[in-house]
């Protein structure tokens, strides 16, 4: 730390991104992304855009705006496009929470959160799962604190029903409620729907996942037009072109091909029974998932030399270390292939521990 740096933040510790190797090529499972290439026509779009990046993007990130608002059943000023959704998580804390509605979450989930309240000096509280590690939905009625649930979360995978999630809305009125639907497409049914009824609910989601392009940073925010216009203030606060013109034409262009999203989608749920069930054969508990990513453990071998044995082999998965967590690892779902050579490694590494 320099001399330098401000009071404000020096006990800030920042969030920790998955592994983005470099010098191997890993069977990479760690951090959630999609193992398919964006829609065909996404490239198209962004040649087109490369040669105008003389200019700057649209600050109303019109087009896509109105994209979303179709694909959704909104209107467009229901819909706030961002940098990322991680993005829209920081500008609603911003927006939304301080002393007098204060941040609480579960103690189990998107690591961001605490970061992002501690980084805007917002106190939080970490409610704790339940044993199975579901989110027990009566731990957050009528709590009267701002409230966010990654739904299904992680790196748990786990999804709450959307009528559960309406009670948590319906009994926080005078708070603001983000549902983080990173992982929707996955299975889940999104509480979009929910949006004209609650003027306090806050829906975000992401193109990192669903639609292949983790590397375009794209997410949106969709809520009441009056929540989307104080996340604005934020957005034309803090940086107005924060999607560029590339990033926008290439969102577009991916919501032009539902098929290819769909198609996708449904291999991913599908690779995710087949990952389940071999798991389970190999004797692993895996929590059941609605989202990209499986979360298994197994007594054969504790968490951290899985994780690290298989590291050796090339193959990355996410390992957390907290307390409750550390014996599973996060797994993300990709091709079959991906997949089976997954299952034989793990396979290989038990023989090796329990000959
Ligand atoms: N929410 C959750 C629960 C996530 O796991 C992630 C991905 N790390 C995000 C939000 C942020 O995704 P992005 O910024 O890529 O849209």
């Amino acid at each position: 730390m320099s001399r330098f740096f401000s009071r404000n933040f020096a006990s800030l510790t920042p969030y920790t991104p998955g592994e983005q190797p470099k010098a191997r090529q890993f069977v990479k499972l760690n951090t959630n992304e999609s193992p398919f290439p964006p829609a065909p026509g996404v490239a198209v779009a962004v040649a087109e855009q490369a040669g105008k990046l003389q200019l700057y993007s649209d600050p109303e990130i019109a087009a896509l705006r109105a994209r979303l608002a179709e694909t959704y059943g909104v209107t467009p000023g229901q819909v706030i496009c961002v940098n990322g959704s991680d993005e829209v998580l920081n500008f609603a804390f911003m927006a939304f929470a301080d002393e007098k509605s204060p941040l609480a979450f579960p103690d189990l989930t998107y690591g961001f959160y605490p970061v992002f309240a501690q980084l805007n000096r917002i106190p939080y509280e970490q409610i704790p799962l339940m044993d199975d590690f579901s989110i027990n939905a009566e731990d957050y009625t009528g709590i009267n604190k701002t409230i966010v649930i990654a739904n299904p979360n992680a790196p748990t995978g786990l999804y709450l029903p959307l009528s559960e999630i309406e009670g948590i809305v319906a009994s926080n009125p005078d708070n603001v409620v983000i549902i983080d639907e990173a992982y929707i497409d996955f299975g889940g049914e999104s509480a979009i729907s929910l949006v004209s009824k609650y003027d306090n609910l806050l829906v975000t989601q992401t193109f990192s996942k669903s639609r292949s392009m983790a590397g375009a940073r794209l997410g949106f925010g969709i809520g009441s037009e009056k929540l989307i216009a104080d996340l604005n203030t934020i957005r034309y606060s803090t940086n107005p072109y924060n999607v560029n013109r590339m990033t926008e034409a290439a969102g577009v262009a991916a919501l032009d091909d539902t098929a290819y999203f769909e198609a996708n989608c449904r291999t991913i749920m599908e690779n995710r029974a087949w990952t389940t069930k071999a798991l389970e054969a190999l004797g692993f508990t895996v929590l059941p998932s609605m989202a990209n990513f499986v979360f298994a453990k197994t007594d054969a071998i504790d968490g951290g030399t899985l994780y690290a044995k298989l590291k050796e082999r090339g193959i990355l998965v996410r390992h957390f270390t907290k307390d409750r967590i550390r014996d599973f690892n996060r797994i993300t779902i990709g091709t079959l292939d991906q997949m089976k050579t997954l299952v034989c490694a793990i396979e290989a590494i038990l023989k090796e521990v329990q000959p």
